[in-house]
């Protein structure tokens, strides 16, 4: 561990910067706070921008700012190693799209934005009827990309 990282280890911001979504393949949180220097490598590698500088330096993911397309820069880059891909098929997060009832096309407004930028067709829209289509989300699916985020035009989706 650098010097940089063991100050901010004992300084207590393992417990403060759970709730951020982490980039992907980012190790558990304690060994990533642990092991991570506030480079900042990975945002800048990163080609859609996803990775923000997120409290006290270490790197989050804003998916207002765009998606993660699980191509591995960051992970290459991360000298550190506090973002660590074992196996090829190891799991990049648990994150997973919700969409929350401010959603227009639950209130009788034609909208699909959503499903039209899911690759993966995890949004699915339901008929109702004398109603507009419902957004259903199949968490089996979703790979909390987060691409869906930006584009609706209420935020009513979150990936958590
Ligand atoms: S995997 Fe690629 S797109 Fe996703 S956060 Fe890392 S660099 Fe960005
Ligand atoms: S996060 Fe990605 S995979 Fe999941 S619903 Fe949104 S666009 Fe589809
Ligand atoms: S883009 Fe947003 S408002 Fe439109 S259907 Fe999807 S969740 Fe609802």
């Amino acid at each position: 561990m650098s010097d940089a990282s063991r100050r901010n280890f004992l300084r207590g911001r393992v417990a403060t910067h759970a709730a951020q979504p982490r980039p992907p393949w980012a190790r558990p949180e304690a060994d990533f706070v642990a092991r991570c220097t506030q480079c900042g490598d990975c945002a800048r590698i990163c080609p859609t921008g996803v990775i923000r500088r997120g409290d006290g330096g270490y790197p989050t993911v804003d998916f207002l700012h765009g998606e993660c397309t699980f191509c591995g820069e960051c992970v290459s880059r991360c000298e550190p190693q506090a973002l660590l891909r074992g196996n090829a098929d190891d799991a990049p997060w648990a994150l997973r799209a919700s969409i929350a009832d401010n959603c227009i096309a639950r209130h009788q407004v034609e909208c699909r934005v959503c499903g039209d930028q899911c690759a993966e067709n995890a949004i699915r829209f339901l008929p109702r009827i004398g109603g507009t289509a419902n957004p259903t989300l199949d968490s089996e699916r979703c790979t909390g990309c987060g691409a869906c985020v930006a584009p609706c035009p209420v935020g009513a989706i979150s990936v958590t």
